[in-house]
């Protein structure tokens, strides 16, 4: 029988009347299968590796550069920790064979030239907080660097750590199919296929720059506030989406990142996904966040050619007290 989407499907009891195959199909053996299937998993994993490691590349400037910018900071040393949890479920055991994922937080991979990287941390070490506890890289505990120690195949170890202050908002890797990035006023998350189609590391910046802004601005608690007085969510959205482009551009400048041209990713985006040239819902069109992208690239430039600081121009009242 056909479902609404015209999908063939069975139920067990009528599995006799169900429409089979007509040819004898090949069988591969199952330690082919095996074989495959392991071959593809670890290709995978490696594509996952390198990804996760541009993803810190990228991220750790625009974090560190806006440390000042960001009302909560911890130190960061560097380091990317994983465990099983971090992957989708039907992939945690593979990401374990591959990727030494465990249980409990442990180090997949260190940043060149990291504080990490100076004090000696490695692949498969644990971060251990004053509990004693592992803990990932952007545990609470990491408010100071004093408060953790190294444990190594089960010895604890006394390095001296030293972090970076950077903002404190995680930055994630999902194995995702969907072209996407978010942020949930903790963390920032962005798709291995959004990984794909941001081609160059500026464009990139550009979607950790405005994850970081709806962080940074609160937009997630403001949207939700807007849904319960309005019940319109996606005209309330919007404005909040126009405020994190203009916002995570001034954050990708400050951490030297190139703007020329980089507004040319809502060209691409809306040219691979014509819907959103025109349908405006949740999010602006992606001509008018082109162009309004281009603008505010004009006025960072601006403040450059004039020496003065690399801030967004808030409306009377609004401008957060940075500390200076
Ligand atoms: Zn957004």
């Amino acid at each position: 029988m056909k479902n609404r989407l015209g999908i063939v499907f069975c139920f067990g009891f009528i599995l006799s009347a169900c429409a089979s195959v007509e040819t004898r199909l090949p069988v591969p053996s199952p330690t082919q299968l095996a074989m495959e299937t392991g071959s593809q998993e670890a290709e995978a994993f490696a594509r996952y590796l390198k990804m996760r490691k541009r993803l810190d590349k990228v991220s750790a400037p625009i974090l560190a550069a806006n440390a000042e910018l960001c009302k909560k900071n911890r130190a960061d040393f560097g380091v990317v920790t994983h465990a099983k949890k971090s992957y989708p479920k039907h992939l945690r055991a593979a990401a374990s064979r591959h990727l030494g994922a465990e249980d409990s937080p442990i180090v997949l991979l260190v940043r060149e030239a990291s504080p990490g990287a100076k004090a000696g941390i490695r692949r498969g070490d644990v971060l251990i907080n004053a509990k004693g506890k592992p803990i990932s890289a952007y545990d609470k505990s990491l408010k100071h660097a004093d408060n953790v120690h190294i444990r190594r195949a089960g010895m604890d170890m006394k390095i001296p750590l030293n972090g970076d202050r950077v903002c404190d908002y995680a930055v994630a890797l999902k194995m995702s199919g969907a072209v996407n990035a978010y942020a949930n006023g903790k963390s920032i998350v962005v798709t291995t296929a959004m990984m794909d189609f941001a081609g160059s590391d500026d464009e990139l910046a550009l979607v950790v720059g405005h994850e970081l802004a709806h962080n940074t601005m609160g937009h997630v608690r403001k949207a939700i506030w807007n849904t319960v007085i309005s019940g319109f969510a996606t005209r309330t959205t919007r404005p909040f989406e126009s405020e994190a482009d203009y916002i995570g551009l001034y954050y990708m400048a400050r951490a030297g990142y190139k703007l020329d041209g980089v507004e040319d990713f809502w060209r691409r985006l809306g040219v691979t996904y014509p819907k959103s040239i025109v349908r405006e819902k949740t999010h602006p069109v992606t001509p008018m966040r082109l162009l309004a992208i281009r603008l505010a690239v004009a006025e960072v430039e601006a403040k450059r050619a004039a020496g003065t600081a690399l801030l967004p121009n808030y409306l009377p009242g609004k401008r957060p007290d940075y500390g200076q």
